[in-house]
């Protein structure tokens, strides 16, 4: 399983269409401060499903959508699309490639695609259960995230444990069964 590439549209200082594609190997971003390095790993959280707007590094959720500058008018909706390599099949679909996509209009409304079908979030999570990827887990190691998992608490730091080991699922799964 690996990214292919990512296209953004409307998210942040992502006012044209722009497709980041990711070669076999590692992928480095460069370019002069404030030029939207940190904004493609944030469009790589926010299609996984990141709900915190913190996590955006913006105040509100809203605040990821193009917002315009002196030359150019505000947008109305931000788009960011992740396609995903699955040829070995880590993810429970029977397809190659799997295209993710979230959607955000100002009037808060919002839209998850799995290969081009509406979903709910909650299905763009399970796709990603006991993978390392999503929210939470490990597959995004951003600035500080390394201090932040070593000075976290046991049970915090079990939940790292449990999503490379594979159980995440069948806990939340139990969870859930518990609650009806
Ligand atoms: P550094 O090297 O300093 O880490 P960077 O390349 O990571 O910089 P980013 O943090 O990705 O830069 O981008 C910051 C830029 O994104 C700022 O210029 C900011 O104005 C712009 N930006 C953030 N949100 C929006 C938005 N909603 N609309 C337009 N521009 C935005
Ligand atoms: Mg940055």
């Amino acid at each position: 399983m690996f990214l292919k590439s990512l296209d953004i549209f409307g998210f942040k200082s992502f006012a044209d269409k722009t497709r980041v594609e990711f070669a076999a190997g590692i992928t480095a971003l460069l370019g002069p401060n404030g030029c939207g390095k940190s904004n493609v790993v944030d469009a790589v959280k926010w299609v996984l499903g990141e709900q915190a707007s913190k996590a955006m590094r913006a105040e509100k959720m809203e605040d990821v959508i193009f917002n315009g500058t002196e030359t150019r008018k505000p947008l109305n909706v931000a788009e960011v699309t992740l396609t995903i390599a699955n040829d070995e099949g880590l993810l429970p679909l029977d397809v190659p490639e799997i295209e993710i996509k979230r959607r955000l209009y100002r009037s808060g409304e919002s839209e998850y695609f799995i290969n081009a079908a509406p979903v709910r979030l909650k299905e763009v999570r399970e796709l990603f259960w006991d993978t390392g990827v999503g929210k939470a887990a490990y597959s995004v190691m951003e600035q500080g995230k390394i201090d932040q998992i070593l000075s976290s608490k046991p049970d915090e730091r079990r939940y790292l444990f449990e999503e490379a080991a594979g159980i995440t699922k069948f806990k939340v799964k139990g969870a859930e069964a518990e609650r009806k």
